[in-house]
């Protein structure tokens, strides 16, 4: 039977490439976008240049009727989701002080609000077929706390609360849900920071170097497949050694 993976915020960056990861295990894709442009189509391609099928699902995680839209389109189209990948999120950092209201809401809604919105969507599909594996992207922020993102981290925090509340929830079910906390990885939410702040950064990783995308989606890869089958409820640091 085929195997179908959802990945929301999966045009760029961890996202995209835990998209070509599970493509290239042989699950159909069903993409999460908020724009298309060129590079959304040639990543569908890129996609269904492994021999899988591609859905693109238009849709912003933080809205409860666009979670909803998007789930029941991959379910008329692809007719299953055996794995879903939560992995959309932003920041807007900011020390609290300053920190507008509309900057705390924005992240909570789109990194903790939008994991529930998709997660309570998919997990209907997978309690009727008795399977499914939640990877819930979370940030080692979430467990240390960092000065200028109160927001980002009670957002990273909440996820890791959801994700063991979930596990405990549906672990009778079939259904095993976990996290990853990635430290600082190479993508356009990093490319902000300054040269002389990544070194500084590297300096302080056991492993001398900011992570790939390539690191978390090795571990999305484990845990999508029956290899994890006796893991749930875990946060799983991909972080060089940063937070021990
Ligand atoms: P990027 O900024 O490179 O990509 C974020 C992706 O999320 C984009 O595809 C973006 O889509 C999408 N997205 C943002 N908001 C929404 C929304 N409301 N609805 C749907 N899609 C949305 O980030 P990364 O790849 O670095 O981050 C991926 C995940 O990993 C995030 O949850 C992040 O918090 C987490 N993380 C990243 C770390 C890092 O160092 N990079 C460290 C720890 C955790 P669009 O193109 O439309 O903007």
């Amino acid at each position: 039977m085929r195997k179908v993976a959802f990945i929301t915020g999966a045009t760029r960056g961890i996202g995209k490439e835990i998209a070509l990861t599970l493509a290239s295990e042989g699950y159909d894709i069903a993409l999460n976008y908020r724009t298309m442009n060129d590079s959304v189509n040639t990543l569908k391609s890129d996609i269904e240049s492994k021999g899988v099928h591609c859905l693109l699902v238009k849709g912003d995680v933080s809205s409860y009727e666009d979670a909803e839209n998007m789930i029941k389109e991959i379910i008329t189209k692809l007719e299953r989701i055996d794995v879903l990948v939560n992995n959309a999120g932003i920041t807007k950092d900011g020390l609290l002080i300053r920190m507008p209201k509309e900057n705390f809401n924005d992240v909570i809604n789109t990194n903790l609000i939008g994991t529930f919105n998709v997660t309570k969507m998919v997990v209907s599909q997978m309690l009727k077929q008795k399977y499914g594996k939640i990877i819930n992207i979370s940030s080692v922020v979430g467990i240390s706390g960092n000065t200028g993102q109160c927001n980002y981290a009670a957002s990273k925090a909440g996820i890791i609360g959801f994700t063991k509340s979930l596990a405990k929830e549906l672990g009778s079910k079939n259904i095993l849900v976990n996290a990853i906390a990635p430290g600082y990885i190479q993508t356009s939410m990093t490319d902000s920071l300054k040269d002389e702040i990544k070194e500084d950064i590297a300096k302080n990783i056991p492993l001398k170097r900011l992570g790939e995308p390539k690191d978390i989606a090795n571990l999305v890869k484990f845990l999508a497949s029956e290899d994890s089958s006796y893991i749930t409820g875990q946060v799983i640091h991909v972080d060089g050694g940063l937070l021990m």
